[in-house]
């Protein structure tokens, strides 16, 4: 398979050709079409590695109406080092849509500088749960017209007890958005957030 197969328009065809992907990863392969064509939630089991912040990037890069200033994807993942790598590849897979801004917002650094970038407007924001929870509390972010939110890493994030916070930060969204929800394992806690929180999701494992 190739990428120019799996429906991707051309501001993302040329970016990945810049980075020098020949091949979609399974992962990729599996998640693209389905989250580009349809309007559903996933559960997708997956690995670090294996490629799976392209196969949520691509498709949320595309889908986001790029002229609209308002935020429209919210990414939450657990750990600062992993914040900052989504937002670097997003911004290189975005290199060549107009306008796209991505921000990312993590603990232990300045929050008046994240809410700064914010203001500025960013479509997609790329946030670790517990600067997020904090910064939904202090209005310095709105996430209440998101479309599209994923849950990276799950089962880290519920190992690290950001269950709270995840639950706090998502009865801020709203009801219609599509959630998609990426872990390596499938523990009790991961299904009941599946359950509690996504509508019929499609389910994938690589
Ligand atoms: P990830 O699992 O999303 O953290 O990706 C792991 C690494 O693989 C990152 O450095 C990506 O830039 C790279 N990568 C992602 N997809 C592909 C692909 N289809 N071909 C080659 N490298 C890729």
């Amino acid at each position: 398979t190739k990428f120019e197969s799996l429906g991707l328009d051309k501001p993302l065809l040329d970016a990945i050709s810049d980075l020098g992907f020949e091949t979609p990863s399974e992962v990729q392969e599996k998640a693209i079409p389905i989250l580009l064509e349809q309007e559903t939630d996933l559960v997708a089991l997956a690995q670090t590695g294996t490629g799976k912040t392209a196969a949520f990037g691509f498709p949320m890069i595309q889908k986001i109406q790029s002229e609209s200033r308002t935020t429209q994807g919210l990414i939450l993942s657990p750990t600062r080092e992993l914040c900052l790598q989504i937002t670097n590849e997003l911004k290189l897979y975005s290199k060549y849509v107009k306008g796209l801004s991505t921000v990312a917002i993590y603990g232990g650094a300045s929050i008046s500088d994240q809410a700064r970038q914010i203001k500025r407007g960013a479509q997609i924001i790329v946030a670790t749960p517990g600067r997020m929870k904090d910064m939904i509390g202090r209005k310095m972010v709105d996430i209440s017209k998101i479309d599209y939110c994923v849950l990276d890493e799950a089962d880290e994030m519920l190992n690290m007890g950001f269950f709270e916070d995840i639950k706090d930060i998502l009865s801020n969204t709203p009801k219609e958005k599509l959630t998609w929800l990426f872990s390596a394992t499938m523990p009790k806690e991961v299904s009941v957030i599946a359950k509690k929180f996504m509508h019929k999701p499609q389910e994938i494992t690589i």
